[in-house]
């Protein structure tokens, strides 16, 4: 899977399965726009990428969003490939006040500036002949989740959807489309959204009593946005140890 002389940008890079990629990316030859908001966190990914370009930004902010584009094109000339993952979540359950908070949030977020990075990139992925990975969550298609969690279930299903209209859109214009659905990954998203709960906690949860690595999702995203993976459209994969299928009778 060599994506050399590839340019990739990767949204939430900064930690977690964002990081894994573009690390990743960059060991197979890419060169990569790293973008989050926590400068240090950043620098640590971009010490372990060859060829990396950091941009500090806020893709829920629409000027960032045309930032993040800009900035890549001025330096790599090109975008090849666009990793729509940083995400996150507020709680907030419909018996609490604090549901349209999480809404608002949870929806710019994980939806909103994915429709924001994706408009303004597609110009150059058409000219590439590119394609788009986006991170969804298997929270998309259950309701064994906190009922606090309502807003981060919706948003991620309105991404699947997303995910596979915009493949529709693009399919003639040669750019591919695709989505990723994860179970528990061990990442900083438990402590950024103040759940205290331990990851080995969600293993029984899984028909594998497992929960993954970033790396492990890292791999998946790679084989979607390489050439093997060419007839590869509209499609979303789930990587969840069986947490989807675990039988609880
Ligand atoms: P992390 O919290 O480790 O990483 C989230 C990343 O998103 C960070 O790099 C963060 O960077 C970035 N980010 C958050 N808000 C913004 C913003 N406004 N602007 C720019 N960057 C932002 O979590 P994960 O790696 O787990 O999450 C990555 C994706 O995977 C998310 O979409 C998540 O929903 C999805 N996912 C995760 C699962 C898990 O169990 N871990 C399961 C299923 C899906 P910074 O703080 O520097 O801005």
């Amino acid at each position: 899977m060599s994506f050399k002389d590839k340019v990739a940008i990767v949204t939430g890079a900064s930690s977690g399965i964002g990081a894994a990629v573009a690390i990743a990316f960059s060991a197979e030859g890419a060169s990569v726009a790293i973008v989050g908001r926590n400068q240090t966190k950043l620098a640590a990914t971009a010490s372990r990428c060859a060829n990396s370009l950091v941009i500090q930004a806020d893709v829920t902010n629409d000027d960032d969003a045309r930032r993040i584009v800009n900035e890549t094109i001025e330096t790599f000339g090109k975008i090849d490939i666009l990793i729509n993952n940083a995400g996150g979540l507020s709680f907030g359950s419909i018996f609490d006040d604090k549901i349209m908070t999480a809404y608002d949030s949870t929806m710019a977020l994980n939806l909103r500036a994915v429709f924001r990075m994706t408009s303004l990139a597609v110009p150059y992925l058409i000219k590439a002949k590119g394609n788009i990975v986006n991170v969804s969550s298997v929270a998309a298609r259950t309701t064994q989740f906190a009922l606090e969690s309502i807003a981060y279930s919706v948003s991620k299903a309105g991404l699947d959807h997303f995910g596979a209209c915009l493949a529709a859109d693009l399919a003639e214009h040669g750019v591919r489309v695709n989505t990723i659905s994860p179970g528990p990954v061990v990442t900083d998203i438990k402590a950024n959204c103040g759940d205290t709960g331990s990851w080995d906690d969600l293993k029984p949860f899984t028909a594998l009593n497992n929960v993954s690595q970033p790396e492990e999702i890292a791999d998946l995203i790679l084989f979607i946005a390489s050439d093997k993976a060419k007839s590869i459209t509209g499609s979303n994969y789930i990587t969840d140890n069986g947490f989807l299928i675990k039988r609880y009778l």
